[in-house]
């Protein structure tokens, strides 16, 4: 059965809109230049290729592990210091097929894999999802969203609250500072780098809020979110995002 045949199949099931849009930009895999039959899908041998992260895990920040460590088990860096959020997971590792996903979205502003990205997401964060009061993006500096003119974590963060029908607030955080570019830095220059650069915006008093974030690479980010939250009284805060840095590469984003 080859490609043309499925197409067709799925062009019958479609309405007009959907069918005089495919005909002017017909809709290719999120992780290749192969058109497919509906926006936002991966074709199965691209698909197999995706490291999706889960269990074993440390419990607080998700990273993955070789063995179970238990209910409240933890990793090493978390034991050595535990992280100012509660939880963080991720839907994938950042691989070059998550850096293709992440890349498309921020830089090309590609929408069409949002549905799917919250589907895994609400996976990857299953429990804090279901007890978050208010789902809120990791912010991004005003000068920065002028040039860009969208933050892909608010994208992420609306196409979470949909799929999963929560509350969302795109201004909760907001950050003061324009921050250096992260690239390069070590996880405690990060942390100095977005220190007191995140604040939140109202009050939350014994609210538990879900941090939406991209990418995980230190946790730096999701940190000053987190401690911005507590001291706007929020009772628990989890973060997700879409990919982690599970060994350190060299990102470029
Ligand atoms: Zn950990």
């Amino acid at each position: 059965m080859g490609q043309s045949y499925r197409a067709s199949a799925a062009f019958r099931k479609r309405g007009l809109v959907s069918r005089l849009s495919d005909l002017i930009w017909p809709p290719r895999s999120l992780l290749s230049d192969e058109i497919v039959d509906r926006p936002g899908v991966i074709e199965p041998g691209l698909w197999s290729e995706l490291k999706f992260l889960g269990d074993p895990q440390c419990h607080r920040c998700g990273f993955p592990l070789q063995q179970d460590p238990g209910p409240e088990g933890v990793c090493a860096a978390c034991a050595g210091r535990a992280p100012s959020y509660d939880t963080a997971r991720a839907a994938l590792e950042y691989d070059d097929h998550a850096r293709r996903l992440i890349l498309d979205l921020k830089r090309g502003g590609r929408r069409d894999g949002l549905p799917v990205f919250a589907r895994w997401m609400a996976q990857a964060a299953a429990p804090a999802l279901d007890k978050a009061d208010l789902i809120a993006p990791a912010p991004m500096h005003w000068t920065r969203l002028a040039v860009r003119s969208f933050n892909q974590a608010a994208w992420l963060a609306q196409a979470l609250a949909r799929s999963a029908g929560k509350n969302w607030s795109p201004g909760a955080l907001v950050r003061t500072k324009r921050r250096k570019s992260q690239a390069g830095l070590s996880a405690s220059e990060r942390r100095r780098n977005v220190a007191g650069a995140i604040n939140a915006n109202g009050r939350y008093g014994g609210k538990t809020i879900l941090v939406v974030d991209d990418v995980f690479t230190t946790g730096a980010t999701l940190e000053a979110c987190s401690r911005a939250l507590r001291k706007a009284g929020a009772a628990e805060v989890h973060a997700v995002t879409l990919a982690r840095v599970v060994r350190p590469i060299d990102i470029l984003l």
